[in-house]
């Protein structure tokens, strides 16, 4: 038997860090959303008792490293199944991008094998089980759009954002989501986004204020690591994006444009600067 699954990268619309917790974890407010760019999976039940993760991407590790792997052996663990899966990863999410490639790709993994295997797992747990392997990886169990806090398993379903064009572009750096957390201070942070006035903006439908609150503290760490993240973000406002941010802990940047007749321009534009750049559209 064999199962599909699509696994979409999430931006962030607002990234706050509120404080540093004891157990080491930041205490975050985020509201995450995503877009039509996703790994595709394919899972084929395997009589015996083993996980393969095979992929045409040459730059992921395919043993327990994988993320969709430590999803596989938690739930198989979890739920004593005997059988196995070939898990076959179609990546088109840049990785290592502040785009949670690979824990949309456990979050898909999670459902794909509630389904395969028919355990009939509620959503709420999946969740509970997506958050033993990895803070975003709640959120991509259920997408849609969300605020998201604690360590950002904590989640509140909110509306979507009104449908517009994002024009995602990576530069050719690897940056290390530790590394950046490991440079915040939340004590002081100058600027704070505004989780309320973001998701009062998305309620009310209204694009300009959702352009208008986007904001990231990470932005801060990335952006004094790495200049030409910066160097991209003032390009893509050049070209005439609405509103441009950079998700997660980066590299890529993103822009939210509301008319497809500006969207060839900016992807034209930003070709100059990186290989990798997308122009895919918001997702409801
Ligand atoms: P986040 O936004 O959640 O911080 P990210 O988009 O920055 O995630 P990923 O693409 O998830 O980063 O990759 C981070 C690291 O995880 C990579 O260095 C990669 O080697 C490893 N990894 C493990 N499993 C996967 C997977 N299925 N797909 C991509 N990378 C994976």
């Amino acid at each position: 038997m064999k199962m599909y699954e699509k696994a979409p990268a999430k931006i962030n619309l607002m990234l706050d860090v509120l404080s540093k917790r004891p157990d080491g974890f930041h205490e975050v407010e985020m509201i995450m959303t995503m877009v039509d760019l996703a790994d595709r999976l394919e899972l084929s039940e395997l009589k015996r008792d083993s996980i393969i993760i095979s992929s045409q991407a040459g730059y992921i590790p395919l043993d327990e490293k994988n993320l969709a792997f430590q999803a596989a052996r938690l739930i198989k663990d979890r739920y004593n199944v005997k059988s196995g899966v070939h898990i076959h990863l179609d990546k088109r999410i840049p990785v290592a991008a502040g785009l949670a490639g690979g824990s949309s790709d456990a979050a898909a993994t999670l459902r794909g094998l509630n389904r395969l295997w028919r355990l009939g797992i509620p959503a709420q747990e999946l969740q509970e089980l997506g958050a033993e392997l990895g803070s975003d990886v709640p959120f991509c169990v259920t997408g849609g759009t969300a605020l998201a806090t604690g360590r950002g398993e904590r989640l509140t379903p909110i509306p979507s954002p009104p449908q517009c064009w994002v024009v995602l572009a990576k530069p050719p750096i690897n940056v290390s989501t530790a590394e950046v957390y490991g440079h915040v201070r939340s004590n002081s942070i100058a600027v704070h986004p505004s989780a309320s006035r973001m998701q009062a903006a998305i309620e009310a439908g209204d694009f300009a204020a959702v352009c208008a609150g986007l904001g990231n503290v990470l932005e801060d760490v990335t952006l004094k690591l790495h200049p030409e993240v910066q160097q991209l973000k003032e390009a893509m406002v050049k070209l005439g994006a609405d509103g441009v941010l950079m998700s997660g802990s980066g590299p890529t940047v993103f822009g939210l444009v509301s008319k497809q007749s500006k969207v060839a321009r900016i992807y034209n534009g930003l070709r100059g600067f990186c290989k990798e750049v997308y122009a895919v559209r918001s997702l409801s």
